[in-house]
C-alpha cells in the first residue's frame, strides 16, 4: 500500500523550489553545492522554571542559511509545530528574500517549540532570555540579526536585546530588529510586512488590469501581516469579505468593517462572533469566491487536496511557504497569478534593514520616509521579478527565486572559496 503524504515537509519544499530555479538559471553543480544548504545549524536546550515551580525543557534552534551577502537575517518563531526542518526552510527562504529586495543581508531563522498561548509573560520572558543566551555565540549586529515572526513581537525583541546587551556589558540595539520604538525600533516596522503585501497586490492588480477598488478579498490569518494588509486593502476601497484566524472564520458578502474587526481582535483575541458577520468553515475560506486570496498564516495552507477549489485570480503569499509545489502547479494551470512569499512578504525584512541602518547610524527617520523607501523597494522588486516571469516565461515563484538565487550565486562567485 502506498503511504499517503499527510503534509509536505517545508524543507523539502524549499529544496524543490531551489532546484527548479537553479535549473531555470542554468546554475552549475559547484555553485549549487555551495549555496543550497545552511552554513550553520544550532540546536539548543532551553530549561525554564515555570510558574508552578516545575522545570520545563524546550527545544530551540537558530539556523544561518547564508552570510554570502551580509549578516544572517531572519525572525524567531515560537510555535508548537516548530521543527528543525521548518527552521531550515524558513532560513533558506530568508536568504532568497533578502536578495530579491536587494538588501545586504543573508538568511537565517530561529524557533522554539512551545505553545506561547498557554504560557504566562513571566514564563515567556524566561524562555526568551535563556534561548537568547543559548544562541548568543551566533547572533550580533554584524553576524546574525533576529526579528519577530509567528507569535513573537517587539517585547520578545526587547528581552533578546537586553539579554545580549547585559552579557556584552553595553547596550547594542542593532542585535535585533522589530524592537519597540523606545529601544531603537523603526517607525513603520510593525506594519511593514502587511504594507509590503499591499504594495505588491497593487502592482499585481495593475499588471492584470484588475481595479483594486471593489475587488473582493479573503484573508487567511489575522495576525500582524494579515490584519495590516486587510486594513490597507480596505482603505484602498477593496472589499475584504472573509477573514480567518486560528480560532475560526467569518464572512460578509458586502465587506467586513476591518478597522472594527482589528479593534475586536485586539480586545477579544479572535475574529469569530464579529457583529454583522456570518461564521464559515475556516477550510472553506480558501475556496471562497473572491478576486484576491491572502494566505497569511502558516506553511502548507494550500495543498494538492484543496488547490483546485481555490478560485481567486491573485494569490498574495503574506505567509512563508503557504503553497506546496503541487498546489503551485494546480493553481498555475488554472491561470492564477501568484505573488510568491519571498517577494510578497519581504516588506518586513526590508524595514528591518532600515531599522538596522538607523540603529547603526544613531539617526532615526520619519514614518513617511520609511513608507516611501519601502514602497520603492517593493515596487522595484515586483517589476524585477515580473520582468523575469515575462521574459523567461516561468512562473512568478521561479522568477523570484531566479532573481534571489542569482544574486547570491554572483556574490559567492566574486568572493571565491575560503581558504
Ligand atoms: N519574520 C519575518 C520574515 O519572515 C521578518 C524577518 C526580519 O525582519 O528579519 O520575513
Amino acid at each position: 500500500m502506498l503511504a499517503t503524504k499527510l503534509v509536505d515537509n517545508a524543507y523539502d519544499v524549499a529544496l524543490e523550489n531551489f532546484d527548479a530555479a537553479a535549473d531555470a538559471l542554468g546554475l552549475d553543480n559547484d555553485t549549487r553545492e555551495m549555496i543550497k544548504y545552511p552554513e550553520r545549524v544550532l540546536t539548543v536546550s532551553v530549561p525554564v522554571r515555570m510558574d508552578d515551580g516545575t522545570i520545563k525543557r524546550f527545544q530551540g534552534y537558530r539556523v544561518q542559511h547564508s552570510t554570502a551577502r551580509g549578516p544572517a537575517k531572519g525572525g524567531i518563531r515560537f510555535h508548537p509545530q516548530v521543527t528543525l526542518d521548518e527552521v531550515k526552510a524558513l532560513a533558506t527562504w530568508m536568504t532568497w528574500k533578502c536578495a530579491v529586495v536587494n538588501i545586504p543581508f543573508g538568511g537565517g531563522k530561529g524557533g522554539v517549540t512551545c505553545d506561547p498561548k498557554h504560557m504566562s509573560q513571566h514564563e515567556l520572558e524566561h524562555m526568551t532570555r535563556r534561548y537568547t543566551s543559548a544562541i548568543l555565540p551566533l547572533i550580533g549586529p554584524q553576524q546574525d540579526i533576529p526579528a519577530p515572526d509567528v507569535y513573537t513581537n517587539p517585547q520578545t525583541m526587547a528581552w533578546i536585546m537586553d539579554t545580549y546587551s547585559m552579557t556584552k556589558g553595553y547596550t547594542i540595539p542593532g542585535v535585533v530588529t522589530g524592537k519597540p520604538i523606545s529601544l531603537g525600533g523603526s517607525l513603520g516596522r510593525n506594519e511593514a510586512t502587511g504594507r509590503g503585501v499591499f504594495y505588491t497586490i497593487e502592482c499585481a492588480c495593475e499588471h492584470l488590469g484588475i481595479p483594486l477598488k471593489g475587488a473582493t478579498i479573503a484573508v487567511q490569518g489575522f495576525g500582524n501581516a494579515g490584519s495590516v494588509a486587510a486594513q490597507l486593502l480596505h482603505e484602498a476601497g477593496a472589499k475584504v469579505v472573509a477573514v480567518s484566524d486560528s480560532a475560526g472564520a467569518i464572512y460578509n458578502k458586502d465587506g467586513l468593517d476591518i478597522p472594527e474587526l482589528i479593534h475586536m481582535k485586539t480586545i477579544a483575541g479572535h475574529v469569530h462572533g464579529f457583529p454583522g458577520s456570518e461564521p464559515i468553515d475556516p477550510a472553506a475560506l480558501l475556496a471562497f469566491k473572491c478576486d484576491i486570496l491572502v494566505p497569511a498564516a502558516l506553511e502548507n495552507a494550500v495543498t494538492a487536496e484543496n488547490a483546485s477549489s481555490v478560485s481567486a485570480r491573485i494569490i498574495a503569499e503574506a505567509a512563508n511557504g503557504p503553497l506546496t509545489p503541487a498546489a503551485d502547479r494546480i493553481l498555475e494551470s488554472k491561470g492564477a497569478f501568484i505573488i510568491p512569499d519571498i517577494l510578497c512578504n519581504a516588506g518586513g525584512v526590508t524595514v528591518s534593514y532600515f531599522e538596522w541602518v538607523q540603529d547603526e547610524q544613531h539617526l532615526f527617520w520619519e514614518a513617511q520616509d520609511v513608507y516611501n523607501r519601502l514602497e520603492k523597494v517593493m515596487k522595484t522588486s515586483f517589476r524585477d521579478v515580473l520582468k523575469i516571469h515575462l521574459d523567461r516565461v516561468v512562473p512568478m515563484r521561479i522568477a523570484a527565486n531566479v532573481l534571489g538565487i542569482g544574486r547570491v550565486a554572483e556574490a559567492i562567485h566574486i568572493r571565491g572559496i575560503y581558504p
